[in-house]
Protein backbone atom coordinates (compact mmCIF):
# COMPACT_ATOMS: atom_id res chain seq x y z
CA UNK A 1 0.00 0.00 0.00
CA UNK A 2 2.80 2.53 1.34
CA UNK A 3 4.69 1.71 -2.10
CA UNK A 4 1.86 2.55 -4.38
CA UNK A 5 1.00 5.32 -2.62
CA UNK A 6 4.73 6.51 -2.57
CA UNK A 7 5.03 6.60 -7.13
CA UNK A 8 1.56 7.66 -6.75
CA UNK A 9 2.55 11.17 -8.58
CA UNK A 10 3.64 14.46 -6.33
CA UNK A 11 0.71 14.35 -4.30
CA UNK A 12 1.41 10.50 -3.02
CA UNK A 13 5.13 11.85 -3.03
CA UNK A 14 4.48 14.64 -0.36
CA UNK A 15 1.86 12.32 1.57
CA UNK A 16 4.66 10.24 1.47
CA UNK A 17 7.06 12.62 2.76
CA UNK A 18 4.35 13.70 5.48
CA UNK A 19 4.45 10.38 6.47
CA UNK A 20 8.18 9.66 7.07
CA UNK A 21 9.04 13.09 8.63
CA UNK A 22 6.18 11.95 11.70
CA UNK A 23 8.19 8.49 12.29
CA UNK A 24 8.42 8.73 15.78
CA UNK A 25 12.49 7.51 15.99
CA UNK A 26 14.93 9.59 14.15
CA UNK A 27 18.79 9.05 14.62
CA UNK A 28 20.11 9.92 18.07
CA UNK A 29 21.02 13.50 18.94
CA UNK A 30 24.44 13.99 16.65
CA UNK A 31 24.54 11.72 14.72
CA UNK A 32 23.34 12.02 10.98
CA UNK A 33 23.29 10.01 7.84
CA UNK A 34 25.77 10.58 4.88
CA UNK A 35 23.31 10.48 1.96
CA UNK A 36 23.83 9.77 -1.58
CA UNK A 37 24.14 13.34 -2.43
CA UNK A 38 27.53 13.67 0.01
CA UNK A 39 28.63 10.09 0.50
CA UNK A 40 30.16 10.09 -3.48
CA UNK A 41 32.82 12.58 -1.94
CA UNK A 42 33.38 10.94 1.03
CA UNK A 43 34.47 7.97 -1.29
CA UNK A 44 36.62 10.73 -3.51
CA UNK A 45 38.46 11.40 0.34
CA UNK A 46 39.14 8.00 1.15
CA UNK A 47 40.04 6.75 -2.20
CA UNK A 48 42.74 9.76 -2.32
CA UNK A 49 43.93 8.86 0.94
CA UNK A 50 44.20 4.67 0.34
CA UNK A 51 45.96 5.98 -2.97
CA UNK A 52 48.43 8.35 -1.17
CA UNK A 53 48.72 6.18 1.92
CA UNK A 54 49.83 3.42 -0.51
CA UNK A 55 52.65 5.80 -2.35
CA UNK A 56 54.17 6.45 1.31
CA UNK A 57 53.63 2.92 2.38
CA UNK A 58 50.83 2.82 4.49
CA UNK A 59 48.72 -0.26 4.94
CA UNK A 60 45.89 -0.22 5.51
CA UNK A 61 44.00 -1.83 8.81
CA UNK A 62 40.19 -2.01 9.76
CA UNK A 63 39.83 -2.61 13.96
CA UNK A 64 37.06 -3.13 16.36
CA UNK A 65 34.92 -0.05 17.09
CA UNK A 66 35.01 -1.09 21.00
CA UNK A 67 37.55 -1.72 23.14
CA UNK A 68 38.33 -2.78 26.58
CA UNK A 69 37.51 0.64 28.40
CA UNK A 70 40.66 0.42 29.97
CA UNK A 71 42.98 0.36 27.09
CA UNK A 72 41.67 4.04 26.68
CA UNK A 73 41.49 5.26 30.46
CA UNK A 74 45.07 4.58 30.26
CA UNK A 75 45.96 5.12 26.87
CA UNK A 76 44.14 8.41 26.57
CA UNK A 77 44.50 9.37 30.10
CA UNK A 78 42.34 9.72 33.04
CA UNK A 79 42.66 13.16 33.09
CA UNK A 80 41.61 14.16 29.82
CA UNK A 81 38.14 15.62 28.69
CA UNK A 82 37.51 12.65 26.41
CA UNK A 83 37.78 9.96 29.27
CA UNK A 84 35.95 12.15 32.03
CA UNK A 85 33.26 13.12 29.87
CA UNK A 86 33.14 12.10 26.25
CA UNK A 87 33.73 8.23 26.11
CA UNK A 88 30.42 6.23 25.23
CA UNK A 89 30.82 3.29 27.87
CA UNK A 90 28.89 0.17 28.49
CA UNK A 91 28.93 -2.64 30.28
CA UNK A 92 28.34 -6.45 27.96
CA UNK A 93 26.28 -9.05 28.77
CA UNK A 94 29.79 -10.59 30.17
CA UNK A 95 29.81 -7.89 32.65
CA UNK A 96 32.88 -6.23 30.80
CA UNK A 97 33.27 -2.63 30.93
CA UNK A 98 33.58 -1.46 26.64
CA UNK A 99 33.59 1.72 25.06
CA UNK A 100 33.30 2.72 21.64
CA UNK A 101 36.59 4.13 20.43
CA UNK A 102 37.00 7.96 20.74
CA UNK A 103 39.83 8.09 18.84
CA UNK A 104 42.53 5.61 16.87
CA UNK A 105 46.21 5.86 17.84
CA UNK A 106 45.32 3.96 21.33
CA UNK A 107 43.96 0.72 19.34
CA UNK A 108 46.44 0.99 16.44
CA UNK A 109 49.07 0.43 18.95
CA UNK A 110 47.65 -2.19 20.43
CA UNK A 111 46.64 -4.07 17.74
CA UNK A 112 50.26 -4.00 16.11
CA UNK A 113 51.56 -4.88 19.38
CA UNK A 114 48.99 -7.11 19.79
CA UNK A 115 49.67 -8.71 16.32
CA UNK A 116 53.50 -8.57 16.56
CA UNK A 117 54.12 -6.19 13.80
CA UNK A 118 56.65 -4.16 15.28
CA UNK A 119 57.95 -7.40 16.87
CA UNK A 120 62.44 -7.26 16.50
CA UNK A 121 62.39 -3.55 16.55
CA UNK A 122 60.84 -3.34 12.63
CA UNK A 123 59.19 -0.28 11.64
CA UNK A 124 54.84 -0.61 10.88
CA UNK A 125 53.16 1.97 8.82
CA UNK A 126 49.68 1.64 9.08
CA UNK A 127 46.49 3.34 8.64
CA UNK A 128 42.96 3.19 9.03
CA UNK A 129 39.43 5.25 8.44
CA UNK A 130 36.02 4.61 10.37
CA UNK A 131 33.76 6.46 12.67
CA UNK A 132 34.80 7.12 16.28
CA UNK A 133 32.47 8.49 18.90
CA UNK A 134 32.53 11.16 21.37
CA UNK A 135 29.57 12.33 24.04
CA UNK A 136 30.25 16.30 22.63
CA UNK A 137 27.70 18.95 22.46
CA UNK A 138 26.50 18.21 19.05
CA UNK A 139 27.11 21.58 16.73
CA UNK A 140 27.59 22.23 13.26
CA UNK A 141 30.37 19.77 11.51
CA UNK A 142 30.88 18.19 14.99
CA UNK A 143 29.21 14.74 15.80
CA UNK A 144 29.14 12.81 18.70
CA UNK A 145 29.89 9.30 15.62
CA UNK A 146 32.62 11.15 13.79
CA UNK A 147 34.59 9.76 11.37
CA UNK A 148 38.69 9.81 10.78
CA UNK A 149 41.42 9.43 9.00
CA UNK A 150 44.23 7.48 10.96
CA UNK A 151 47.88 6.78 9.66
CA UNK A 152 50.47 5.86 12.41
CA UNK A 153 54.28 5.25 11.84
CA UNK A 154 55.71 2.86 14.81
CA UNK A 155 58.77 1.85 16.12
CA UNK A 156 60.64 4.70 14.75
CA UNK A 157 61.57 7.55 17.45
CA UNK A 158 64.14 9.34 14.97
CA UNK A 159 63.17 13.05 13.59
CA UNK A 160 62.72 12.21 10.10
CA UNK A 161 59.53 9.81 10.79
CA UNK A 162 57.74 13.28 12.19
CA UNK A 163 58.81 14.69 9.31
CA UNK A 164 57.63 11.92 6.50
CA UNK A 165 54.32 11.82 8.36
CA UNK A 166 53.75 15.28 8.55
CA UNK A 167 54.67 15.31 4.64
CA UNK A 168 52.50 12.56 4.13
CA UNK A 169 49.29 14.71 6.05
CA UNK A 170 50.07 17.66 3.83
CA UNK A 171 50.32 15.72 0.50
CA UNK A 172 46.98 14.40 1.01
CA UNK A 173 45.73 17.64 1.53
CA UNK A 174 47.39 18.86 -1.71
CA UNK A 175 46.33 15.87 -3.82
CA UNK A 176 42.69 16.67 -2.26
CA UNK A 177 43.38 20.41 -3.60
CA UNK A 178 43.04 22.06 -0.73
CA UNK A 179 44.59 25.54 -0.71
CA UNK A 180 46.96 27.62 1.09
CA UNK A 181 48.18 24.72 3.62
CA UNK A 182 50.22 25.82 6.46
CA UNK A 183 51.94 23.14 8.89
CA UNK A 184 51.38 24.40 12.73
CA UNK A 185 54.02 22.97 14.89
CA UNK A 186 55.30 22.85 18.76
CA UNK A 187 57.15 20.49 21.03
CA UNK A 188 54.97 19.25 24.02
CA UNK A 189 58.87 17.55 25.54
CA UNK A 190 58.86 14.56 27.05
CA UNK A 191 58.47 13.32 30.57
CA UNK A 192 61.84 14.41 31.70
CA UNK A 193 61.50 17.71 30.74
CA UNK A 194 58.04 18.44 31.01
CA UNK A 195 57.49 18.31 34.83
CA UNK A 196 60.16 21.82 34.52
CA UNK A 197 57.87 23.30 32.03
CA UNK A 198 54.71 22.56 34.31
CA UNK A 199 56.23 24.13 36.99
CA UNK A 200 56.99 27.13 34.69
CA UNK A 201 53.13 26.85 33.74
CA UNK A 202 51.90 26.90 37.08
CA UNK A 203 53.23 29.86 38.82
CA UNK A 204 51.92 31.90 35.71
CA UNK A 205 48.90 31.03 35.56
CA UNK A 206 48.79 31.19 39.46
CA UNK A 207 49.69 34.63 39.62
CA UNK A 208 46.76 35.14 37.31
CA UNK A 209 44.49 32.77 38.18
CA UNK A 210 41.52 35.00 38.71
CA UNK A 211 41.57 35.80 34.95
CA UNK A 212 40.83 32.00 34.16
CA UNK A 213 37.56 29.78 33.59
CA UNK A 214 36.62 27.31 36.02
CA UNK A 215 37.20 24.80 33.65
CA UNK A 216 41.14 26.06 33.60
CA UNK A 217 40.78 26.50 37.48
CA UNK A 218 39.95 22.73 37.76
CA UNK A 219 43.01 21.87 35.06
CA UNK A 220 45.22 23.62 37.32
CA UNK A 221 46.29 21.20 39.46
CA UNK A 222 45.83 17.77 37.05
CA UNK A 223 47.01 19.27 33.38
CA UNK A 224 48.13 23.18 33.26
CA UNK A 225 49.13 22.34 30.10
CA UNK A 226 45.17 22.21 28.72
CA UNK A 227 44.96 25.95 30.04
CA UNK A 228 47.00 26.64 26.82
CA UNK A 229 44.39 25.86 24.09
CA UNK A 230 40.98 26.97 25.92
CA UNK A 231 39.24 28.87 23.75
CA UNK A 232 37.32 31.04 26.17
CA UNK A 233 38.95 34.82 25.50
CA UNK A 234 40.54 35.57 28.85
CA UNK A 235 42.26 32.26 29.22
CA UNK A 236 43.81 32.89 25.66
CA UNK A 237 44.98 36.39 26.83
CA UNK A 238 46.77 34.76 29.94
CA UNK A 239 47.73 31.63 27.58
CA UNK A 240 49.57 34.27 25.57
CA UNK A 241 51.66 35.60 27.70
CA UNK A 242 52.56 32.21 29.05
CA UNK A 243 56.23 31.18 28.98
CA UNK A 244 57.02 28.69 25.60
CA UNK A 245 58.34 24.75 26.36
CA UNK A 246 61.28 25.99 24.21
CA UNK A 247 63.50 26.67 26.98
CA UNK A 248 62.18 23.98 29.14
CA UNK A 249 63.55 21.22 26.50
CA UNK A 250 65.87 18.87 27.64
CA UNK A 251 68.85 18.42 25.16
CA UNK A 252 66.95 15.39 23.65
CA UNK A 253 63.48 17.42 22.69
CA UNK A 254 65.14 20.01 21.63
CA UNK A 255 67.61 18.71 19.35
CA UNK A 256 64.86 16.23 17.74
CA UNK A 257 62.36 19.58 17.81
CA UNK A 258 65.09 21.33 15.81
CA UNK A 259 65.88 18.17 13.70
CA UNK A 260 62.17 18.37 12.61
CA UNK A 261 62.44 21.86 11.80
CA UNK A 262 65.28 21.49 9.20
CA UNK A 263 63.79 18.47 7.89
CA UNK A 264 60.34 20.90 6.87
CA UNK A 265 62.89 23.79 6.03
CA UNK A 266 64.50 21.14 3.58
CA UNK A 267 60.92 19.99 2.20
CA UNK A 268 59.73 23.97 1.85
CA UNK A 269 57.26 23.65 4.08
CA UNK A 270 55.50 26.83 5.37
CA UNK A 271 55.27 26.11 8.84
CA UNK A 272 54.71 28.41 12.31
CA UNK A 273 55.70 27.86 15.49
CA UNK A 274 52.81 27.96 18.05
CA UNK A 275 53.62 27.50 21.68
CA UNK A 276 49.99 27.30 22.37
CA UNK A 277 49.82 24.38 20.96
CA UNK A 278 49.42 21.35 22.85
CA UNK A 279 47.15 18.08 22.48
CA UNK A 280 44.67 16.60 24.48
CA UNK A 281 46.43 13.40 25.51
CA UNK A 282 48.84 12.74 28.02
CA UNK A 283 50.62 10.41 25.96
CA UNK A 284 52.28 12.80 23.45
CA UNK A 285 55.56 13.47 23.28
CA UNK A 286 57.88 16.29 21.72
CA UNK A 287 56.89 16.82 18.08
CA UNK A 288 52.77 18.19 17.96
CA UNK A 289 51.43 19.60 14.90
CA UNK A 290 48.33 20.80 13.39
CA UNK A 291 47.79 21.46 9.00
CA UNK A 292 45.40 24.20 8.60
CA UNK A 293 44.05 25.10 5.03
CA UNK A 294 42.13 28.14 3.70
CA UNK A 295 43.08 31.89 3.45
CA UNK A 296 44.44 33.75 6.25
CA UNK A 297 41.82 34.86 8.74
CA UNK A 298 39.61 31.86 7.57
CA UNK A 299 41.64 28.66 8.33
CA UNK A 300 40.42 25.49 9.00
CA UNK A 301 42.72 22.88 11.25
CA UNK A 302 42.23 19.75 8.70
CA UNK A 303 44.85 17.76 10.87
CA UNK A 304 46.45 17.25 13.77
CA UNK A 305 49.30 14.59 14.88
CA UNK A 306 52.49 14.19 16.88
CA UNK A 307 54.29 11.73 18.62
CA UNK A 308 53.69 9.72 21.47
CA UNK A 309 56.60 7.61 22.81
CA UNK A 310 55.17 6.36 25.70
CA UNK A 311 51.85 5.19 24.70
CA UNK A 312 52.13 1.46 24.24
CA UNK A 313 53.70 1.44 27.28
CA UNK A 314 51.25 3.46 29.24
CA UNK A 315 48.75 0.71 27.69
CA UNK A 316 51.03 -1.82 28.98
CA UNK A 317 53.16 -2.88 26.06
CA UNK A 318 56.82 -3.04 25.27
CA UNK A 319 58.96 0.73 24.86
CA UNK A 320 57.51 0.98 20.97
CA UNK A 321 58.09 5.09 19.91
CA UNK A 322 55.20 6.13 17.39
CA UNK A 323 54.22 9.11 15.45
CA UNK A 324 50.87 9.96 13.72
CA UNK A 325 48.24 11.83 12.82
CA UNK A 326 44.18 11.88 12.69
CA UNK A 327 42.04 14.08 10.51
CA UNK A 328 38.19 14.60 10.17
CA UNK A 329 36.31 13.31 7.14
CA UNK A 330 33.19 15.70 7.93
CA UNK A 331 35.67 18.65 8.42
CA UNK A 332 37.61 17.77 5.41
CA UNK A 333 34.68 17.35 2.85
CA UNK A 334 33.20 20.49 4.79
CA UNK A 335 36.23 22.80 3.95
CA UNK A 336 36.61 21.40 0.38
CA UNK A 337 32.90 22.79 -0.63
CA UNK A 338 33.92 26.18 1.16
CA UNK A 339 37.08 25.83 -1.20
CA UNK A 340 35.58 24.73 -4.22
CA UNK A 341 37.77 21.66 -4.81
CA UNK A 342 36.61 19.24 -7.08
CA UNK A 343 35.35 15.38 -5.98
CA UNK A 344 36.24 13.89 -9.15
CA UNK A 345 33.19 12.69 -11.04
CA UNK A 346 30.24 11.17 -9.53
CA UNK A 347 29.94 7.39 -10.03
CA UNK A 348 27.08 6.69 -11.92
CA UNK A 349 26.03 3.45 -14.33
CA UNK A 350 27.21 4.34 -18.35
CA UNK A 351 24.39 2.18 -19.14
CA UNK A 352 21.24 0.44 -17.14
CA UNK A 353 19.54 -2.25 -19.03
CA UNK A 354 15.48 -2.34 -17.83
CA UNK A 355 13.37 -5.30 -19.11
CA UNK A 356 9.62 -3.63 -19.96
CA UNK A 357 7.44 -6.41 -19.89
CA UNK A 358 7.72 -9.65 -18.61
CA UNK A 359 8.43 -12.00 -21.53
CA UNK A 360 11.47 -10.28 -21.68
CA UNK A 361 12.58 -10.34 -18.31
CA UNK A 362 12.12 -14.08 -18.76
CA UNK A 363 15.11 -14.20 -21.20
CA UNK A 364 18.13 -12.42 -20.20
CA UNK A 365 19.97 -15.53 -20.20
CA UNK A 366 22.55 -14.40 -22.78
CA UNK A 367 22.78 -11.22 -20.56
CA UNK A 368 24.76 -10.21 -17.86
CA UNK A 369 23.06 -9.59 -15.15
CA UNK A 370 24.23 -9.69 -11.42
CA UNK A 371 27.55 -11.05 -12.15
CA UNK A 372 28.58 -7.32 -13.64
CA UNK A 373 31.59 -6.69 -15.31
CA UNK A 374 32.64 -10.07 -14.74
CA UNK A 375 29.43 -11.92 -16.90
CA UNK A 376 30.46 -8.82 -19.71
CA UNK A 377 33.81 -9.59 -19.88
CA UNK A 378 33.31 -13.44 -20.07
CA UNK A 379 30.65 -12.34 -22.88
CA UNK A 380 33.10 -10.35 -24.70
CA UNK A 381 35.80 -12.78 -24.66
CA UNK A 382 33.72 -15.86 -25.84
CA UNK A 383 32.51 -13.19 -28.63
CA UNK A 384 35.73 -12.30 -29.85
CA UNK A 385 36.93 -16.38 -29.63
CA UNK A 386 33.88 -17.06 -31.66
CA UNK A 387 34.33 -14.37 -34.38
CA UNK A 388 37.78 -15.70 -34.85
CA UNK A 389 37.19 -19.50 -35.30
CA UNK A 390 35.18 -18.04 -37.84
ZN1 LIG B 1 62.50 16.13 26.97
ZN1 LIG C 1 39.81 28.52 30.32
Amino acid sequence: MRRARRFGGRAGEIAAEREMNAMEIKAPRGVRDILPEESWKWAYVVNTAARTMADFGFSEVHLPLFEQTELFARGVGDTTDIVEKEMYTFTDRGGRSLTLRPEGTASMVRAAVENGLCAQGTAAKLWCWGPMFRYERPQKGRYRQFYQIDAEYLGVAGPMADVETIDLSAELFRRLGMKNLEVVINSVGCPRCRPVYREALLQHFQARRGELCETCLERMDRNPLRILDCKEPGCGTVADAAPAIYESLCDECRSHFEEVRSGLERLSFRYRLDKRLVRGLDYYTKTAYEILSGDLGAQNAVCGGGRYDNLSEAIGGPRLPGVGFACGLDRIVLVMEQQGCTFGRRPQARAYVAALDGASRGRPRSWPTSCGARASQRNRTRRTEASRRR
